[in-house]
């Protein structure tokens, strides 16, 4: 479903990303672990197509991302295309970035009505559902500052999720949370994982949610892989040094 085919990202002198090459298979939850500063970000803004390759190919669901074909050739893809394939793909941040002058049903109507077309009756209806979904149907003509932070979270998941993404993107989602916040947001990914199709790339220092909900956990460092495994096999036998060492750190 996504593919990184040698990648690089360099901004100005900066490489970030040297010769980046990983797959997440249609379904899977793959979470990107590693030190702070070394890309897993910009890997996520990167299919956010909010930045673009200076070298390689990324594939969303077989289209590339950065670029589009056109003569039998890759050429820098244009804005429609960018549109397109933008339109497969959610994303949850660390801050919620729920519009806060509008009602946590219209927060999550809005985007499928203006860049779906969806009519309005059906995206309400569908808002409702994802509501109940996260547990805050009660919430519903509440506005995101009468939120918890956990709420706010829960509501950026349901939006998210209305606009039915291919893929959904997790950057740091529980970092800006209390403690006691953190599980109910982790329950509902735990949940979206487990009976959905959508697949999963999510960063995250939280090893233990990684090592629960993840199919594949990937350590990253300096731009590259250094290692990919199931989440029991990394984080008890994990085999790269750099992994160890990072792992101790962490955990
Ligand atoms: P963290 O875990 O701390 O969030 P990260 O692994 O997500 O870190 P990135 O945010 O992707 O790391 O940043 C990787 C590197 O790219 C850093 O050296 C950062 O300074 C640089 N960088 C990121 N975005 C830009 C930008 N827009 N312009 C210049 N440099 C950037």
């Amino acid at each position: 479903m996504i593919r990184f085919d040698q990648v690089v990202k360099k901004f100005g002198d900066n490489v970030v990303l040297s010769d980046l090459s990983f797959e997440v298979d249609p379904g899977e939850f793959v979470t990107l672990i590693g030190p702070s500063g070394s890309g897993k970000t910009t890997i996520l803004r990167l299919l956010m197509t909010l930045e673009r390759v200076t070298s390689g190919t990324i594939q969303v669901g077989g289209e590339y991302l950065s670029h589009m074909e056109k003569g039998g050739k890759l050429v820098p893809a244009d804005e429609k295309h960018l549109r397109q394939v933008r339109k497969r793909i959610g994303m949850v941040f660390q801050q919620f970035n729920l519009f806060p002058n509008m009602k946590v049903l219209q927060n999550i109507t809005e985007a499928p009505i203006r860049v779906l077309g969806t009519p309005r009756a059906e995206a309400e209806a569908k808002a409702e559902s994802l509501l109940e979904m996260v547990g805050l149907s009660d919430k519903i003509d509440a506005h995101p500052s009468q939120l918890s932070g956990g709420q706010q979270q829960r509501v950026a998941i349901a939006r998210a999720l209305a606009m039915e993404p291919d893929v959904l993107l997790l950057d740091e989602v529980t970092s800006a949370l209390d403690p006691e916040l953190v599980a109910g947001v982790l329950a509902v990914l735990r949940q979206l994982a487990e009976t959905t199709d959508i697949t999963f790339l999510c960063v995250t220092h939280e090893m233990q949610f990684a090592r629960d909900v993840s199919d594949r956990v990937v350590m990253f460092d300096q731009g590259h892989v250094v290692e990919a495994a199931d989440p029991e096999k990394l984080f008890t036998e994990p085999e790269n040094a750099r992994t160890r060492e990072f792992l101790k750190a962490v955990l």
